[in-house]
């Protein structure tokens, strides 16, 4: 672990209780400076033991992740709130993914023959992708595993080195995470993690040996942390939330969307980048949607169902958000503004909100949902697109070649169809948004490209006898070949 070069501490604190949960040091910008350097260099030995070595341990990396899910997910419920069983699929989701980034790098990453073409055809071309180094990971407090380990598990298998640095509010969960790693891999301190607060991940954003930076939180921080990226050119990966649609069709399972939309609502106190913020239902479902979501709705309870809002400032976002739609002419019909009781937020529900309120605009990131009706599923679709945020969704539909369709034409970088964020358990799919809710993907294959670097090489195989184009000894009768040959490939109109 990187030392801290001064006495500063601070305490991460459990946010139903308040109670301190672990105080860690405030690493400067010296002792990121000191990780990174240390992770370079153990990064080069990490790249050395190539796609073998490193599933090994990886595969050993989850087995021991595995073997101690009571202590993280006791973790995870003591630094976040939530409850033991919603910890439990996180780090569960975790696990899938770092098993499938172990099994698979070489597939996706390893060197591979490419074609050359005709003009080419002297030449041998291998395509591989190589590490990038060190990449560093700024990770938020709302799913403390199974995000951060997105970025993680993908780096890792790509053959890099990674310091962590966790968000202020789940340090604890990261140190785990990695005191766990070293289990699997004692050898070198490949996987680090920096504690600190939000100077410590500008600190590591900033730093020049950083190959790519791989950051989850809001929009606002992102552009901040893509400035510090542009100093050294860093690359940088960017999971910045969003305001997901559901979409309910005029044929769909009615009960099961309202309960996708309420789970999707409200677990984890809506403090998920890929929860459904809004809905919007096609007229002829409206009134039994809605229905079927108010009895769910009001069933649900916080402290029991989902936890306490895990960042105390959030409660005041949310407040602001219900108030705002109230005020616009929106109904809560189920909740409202007394629903917001720190650090709980029971569930609301919130109708007829205008379309330009910010709780329709901007990232709650509580237990509230928006629900529209709408005339058509075009109408919806409409609605859905028309926020700068683009991460994921969800559309209900009884007809699977129509919901493809609609799911084509959401623009958004994920959508589950009949149920709600399914992708993201589908270690395959990559996982990341456009506009406002970033670039760049986590998970699958491109995930692992993401922490790499294409690497190309063309190896002459033989001289080609009178092609020799890329010499000063060309002669105008090779040129001449040249064009012929490109004439014959290329010169006629084809279907
Ligand atoms: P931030 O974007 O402020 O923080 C995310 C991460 O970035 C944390 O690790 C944070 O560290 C770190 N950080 C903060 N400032 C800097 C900086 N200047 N340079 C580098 N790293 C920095 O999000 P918040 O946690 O404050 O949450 C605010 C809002 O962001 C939420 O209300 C929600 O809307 C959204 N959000 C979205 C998430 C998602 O899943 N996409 C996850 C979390 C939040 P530290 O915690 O120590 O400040």
């Amino acid at each position: 672990m990187a030392t801290a070069t001064e006495q500063r501490t601070f305490d991460s604190l459990g946010p139903a209780t308040g109670a301190v949960v672990g105080t860690h040091p405030v690493h400067d910008a010296a002792a990121v400076r000191a990780a990174v350097e240390s992770a370079a260099e153990a990064g080069r030995w990490w790249a050395g033991l190539g796609y073998e070595g490193r599933r090994r341990r990886l595969l050993d990396y989850k087995a021991v992740l595995t073997r101690n899910l009571t202590r993280i997910t006791t973790l995870i419920h003591e630094e976040t709130g939530k409850p033991v069983a919603d910890a439990t699929l996180e780090t569960v989701l975790a696990i899938t993914h770092l098993d499938w980034a172990a099994r698979n790098a070489r597939k996706v990453l390893g060197p591979r023959r490419v074609p050359t073409g005709l003009i080419g055809i002297n030449l041998a071309a291998t395509l591989e992708y190589l590490p990038l180094g060190v990449v560093g990971v700024i990770g938020p407090w709302n799913y403390p595993v199974f995000t951060p380990m997105g970025s993680i598990a993908y780096a890792l298998a790509a053959g890099n080195a990674v310091v962590f640095k966790p968000s202020e509010l789940t340090p604890g969960v990261g140190l785990l995470l990695a005191e766990l790693f070293a289990q699997s891999v004692p050898e070198r301190p490949v996987f680090q993690v920096v504690t600190g607060l939000g100077e410590t991940g500008a600190a590591l954003a900033a730093d020049p040996g950083i190959g790519k930076i791989a950051f989850t939180g809001s929009t606002a921080t992102a552009k901040r942390v893509m400035a510090a990226c542009a100093a050294n050119l860093t690359p940088m990966v960017a999971e910045c939330g969003g305001k997901d649609a559901l979409i309910v069709d005029a044929d769909a399972d009615v009960a099961a969307a309202a309960d996708a939309a309420v789970w999707g609502a409200m677990s984890n106190s809506g403090q998920t980048c890929v929860g459904v913020e809004r809905v919007y239902v096609v007229e002829r479902v409206y009134d039994a949607f809605m229905r079927e979501l108010t009895e769910r709705a009001k069933a649900v309870r916080s402290g029991e169902d989902y936890g306490p809002i895990t960042m105390p400032s959030q409660t005041e976002v949310i407040r602001r958000h219900v108030d705002d739609a109230l005020a616009g002419g929106g109904k809560a019909v189920v909740g409202g503004t007394e629903s917001v009781r720190p650090p709980y937020v029971d569930p609301v529900v919130l109708t007829d909100v205008p379309e330009d309120s910010s709780a329709v605009r901007e990232e709650t990131f509580g237990p509230t949902i928006t629900v529209r009706k709408v005339a058509t599923v075009e109408e919806a679709m409409e609605k859905a697109n028309a926020v700068s945020y683009g991460l994921g969704g969800t559309i209900f539909s009884g007809n699977a070649r129509r919901a493809m369709e609609l799911a084509r034409t959401m623009l958004t970088g994920m959508t589950a169809i009949n149920s709600v964020i399914s992708f993201a358990g589908v270690p395959a799919l990559p996982f990341g948004g456009v506009g406002d809710s970033g670039f760049g993907r986590i998970h699958g294959a491109d995930g692992l490209r993401e922490f790499a670097r294409p690497k190309a090489i063309s190896r002459q195989r033989f001289a080609l006898p009178g092609m020799n184009l890329t010499s000063f000894g060309r002669t105008p009768a090779e040129m001449e070949r040249l064009v012929k040959l490109v004439t014959f490939l290329h010169g006629r109109r084809r279907s």
